[in-house]
């Protein structure tokens, strides 16, 4: 993938069509891809938290989550950012598509009750939508073999983490290989209490 590096992170050169593309083949090819999406914040602290940065440097998308990150690309030398890609935006419109394609979200993250709350409200948006489970955001160490064979068992093939940042993108990067039917991780932040309404 074609990058732009914004204070020494790298950021797809990519724009919302391409990233819903992209999204599109890793679901059909095998392993478990990262998609991270950062924003001016979340850039800065990749900055100074190098394995936070070398984390994000293993995905396999980071789209540009605010237009500060795409500014920063106009404002330095070489290849400009296309677009603005926001991170809410892009899990709608692979939500568009995820009947025909066979998309199995399972929705990780946000406050008890907030992930059922939005895939309640995206089942609404998207009539026949599967989203094959949910589990809140605040969990011990020791919870966490439960949740991935919940997710395991779920068969889900996409998986929205909405932990923050950097918690978010550190738990896929630390779990991946646990996740044999996952396709797609996508650390989402807010975007399930965006969801919930
Ligand atoms: N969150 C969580 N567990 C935690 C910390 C945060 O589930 O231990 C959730 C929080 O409830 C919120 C999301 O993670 O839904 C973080 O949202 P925020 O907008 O702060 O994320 P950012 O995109 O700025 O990283």
């Amino acid at each position: 993938m074609n990058t732009i590096e914004i204070l020494g992170v790298p950021i797809s050169n990519i724009t919302m069509d391409g990233a819903v593309e992209k999204v599109s083949e890793f679901m059909k090819s095998d392993g478990l891809h990262p998609v991270y999406t950062p924003n001016p914040e979340i850039v800065m602290l990749a900055k100074g938290n190098k394995a936070f940065l070398e984390v994000i440097k293993k995905a396999d998308l980071v789209v540009p989550d605010g237009i500060g990150v795409v500014i920063a690309s106009k404002l330095q030398k070489g290849e400009r950012l296309p677009e603005r890609v926001a991170g809410y935006d892009l899990v709608q419109n692979t939500m568009k598509r995820a009947v025909k394609e066979g998309y199995k979200y399972y929705f990780f993250g946000s406050k008890p009750g907030i992930a059922e709350e939005a895939a309640q409200k995206m089942r609404e948006t998207y009539p026949g939508i599967q989203i094959v489970g949910t589990r809140d955001g605040y969990f011990k160490k020791e919870d966490e073999p439960a949740i991935i064979e919940d997710i395991n068992a779920s068969g889900a093939n996409i998986l929205l983490v909405a932990l923050g940042a950097p918690k978010q993108e550190m738990w896929i990067e630390e779990n991946k290989h646990l996740l044999p039917n996952v396709r797609v991780a996508i650390g989402v932040g807010g975007s399930l209490d965006g969801m919930a309404g």
